[in-house]
């Protein structure tokens, strides 16, 4: 938006704006292909000599609206939106990667970016070191190499939850002349904005609280428009030399600020084509229209939880970065003063089996891989989301074997906590 509206305006407003006698709402351009009057006009759009959309599986105006309003929501100056979170964490390090490059990436990560990178990725030719994020940025430098391409972290990792020093990252990248890729999944913009921070490259799993219902998974890539790649030609020939696909044109040079989703967009889409569909960016586009009044409710009824939990002794530990008591609560109150997320992670006293047999007796919060939904979720990661990483992987994952991630929804705050404990009663 050219005005400076806040954040609640743009979840409403942002992205979709309609000219006289348009639909207020945002439509579903169910279409694969535009129409054009002429040949030569046909062809200027596959030299990236006009703007304008030719095939779905590059720009589809509904999602070219959604992704406008993630963009505004993030501060960014541009977003592609992807069929899923996998893709675009998978998008976003391809675009500036290749065989023989290197990424660093935090080790506190979501299961399947975990396996994405190390084990995936490792095929491709690109090689992955783990980090601890909270490590002092001297051990963490010590993980770059002159091939290393991107530093990769989760702004609230999942399932740990522990929230990162976007600061102390960003400032580790640059100094390698790289850029700072940052998973803002759980935080979302509401809460975060890692680009204020530092931060280049913000990726979304859309189908977490962006979308918020848990209808469509989707994702999202937003470029802050920040990084130099011209100062560090060498390290992003993609971006800084002749592409041949496109008669030689050289992305930072044509396209400035928006070269890294042009040619997210252009290219790598273009070739992998996980594009997410007209149908799903607009329910995706409701969920965002709510996002601000449901984080808000998410995150104070996690904090009730959470302290429910602290103050019950049934319970071993709860990891919460919203409680006083967690390690990561000065964090938390420098980058997400107005709250964090709705998830929790705790263990129960008595290990494994007992935290097992406490969600098979939740009846409110359901059994479910999924997170970050309106209705409360609940998960086993060792037995579930993790269940591939062996025992060394999982600690080094911050995934202790008893850990319960707990998706606080927006039901009432006593109902869930009336589930919990009769839940702590029947495994007593
Ligand atoms: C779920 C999730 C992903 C993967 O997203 P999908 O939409 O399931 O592909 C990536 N990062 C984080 C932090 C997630 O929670």
């Amino acid at each position: 938006m050219s005005q400076n509206f806040k954040r609640d305006t743009i979840c409403v407003q942002g992205g979709w704006k309609p000219k006289k006698g348009e639909p207020r709402v945002l439509p579903i351009y169910q279409s694969t292909t535009f129409k054009y009057d002429t040949s030569e006009q046909m062809g200027r759009l596959f030299d990236l000599e006009d703007e304008g959309y030719f095939y779905t599986r590059l720009q589809n105006p509904t999602n070219d609206a959604v992704a406008a309003k993630i963009a505004e929501l993030e501060g960014g100056v541009a977003a592609m939106l992807t069929s899923s979170g996998q893709a675009a964490n998978f998008y976003a390090a391809f675009n500036i990667c290749e065989a023989g490059s290197h990424i660093v990436s935090a080790s506190t990560i979501y299961g399947g970016t975990f396996n994405l990178f190390g084990v995936t990725m490792k095929k491709l030719g690109i090689d992955v070191t783990f980090v601890d994020q909270d490590a002092p940025a001297e051990e963490i430098a010590k993980a770059f190499r002159p091939n290393t391409r991107m530093l990769f972290a989760e702004t609230i990792s999942n399932p740990s939850v522990q929230v990162l020093d976007i600061e102390k990252f960003a400032k580790l990248a640059h100094e390698h002349g790289v850029p700072l890729v940052v998973d803002n999944t759980f935080a979302t913009p509401i809460n975060c904005r890692p680009f204020e921070f530092g931060a280049d490259i913000v990726v979304h799993s859309t189908t977490k609280y962006m979308d918020g219902h848990a209808t469509s998974v989707g994702g999202c890539i937003v470029d802050s428009g920040n990084f130099d790649w011209m100062a560090h030609k060498d390290k992003f020939p993609g971006l800084t030399t002749p592409d041949p696909s496109y008669h030689g044109i050289i992305y930072a040079e044509k396209f400035g600020k928006g070269a890294y989703i042009t040619k997210a967009t252009v290219q790598i889409m273009r070739d992998l084509g996980s594009i997410q569909s007209p149908q799903n960016a607009f329910l995706l586009n409701l969920g965002l229209e709510t996002l601000h009044l449901r984080m808000q409710r998410h995150c104070e009824n996690a904090l009730k939880v959470a302290k429910y939990l602290e103050a019950n002794d049934m319970v071993a530990w709860v990891e919460y970065p919203g409680l006083e008591s967690s390690k990561h609560y000065a964090l938390a109150q420098k980058y997400m003063p107005n709250g964090t997320c709705g998830v929790i992670s705790f263990g129960l006293k008595g290990g494994r089996d007992i935290s097992i047999k406490f969600m098979d007796n939740l009846k409110l919060a359901a059994i479910v891989t999924h997170v970050a939904d309106a209705r409360t979720s609940v998960l086993h990661p060792a037995s579930h989301t993790h269940r591939q990483l062996t025992d060394e992987q999982l600690i080094e994952a911050g995934v202790r074997p008893d850990l319960i991630r707990f998706s606080v929804g927006i039901e009432d705050a006593d109902d869930i906590i009336a589930d919990i404990e009769q839940a702590l009663a029947a495994v007593k």
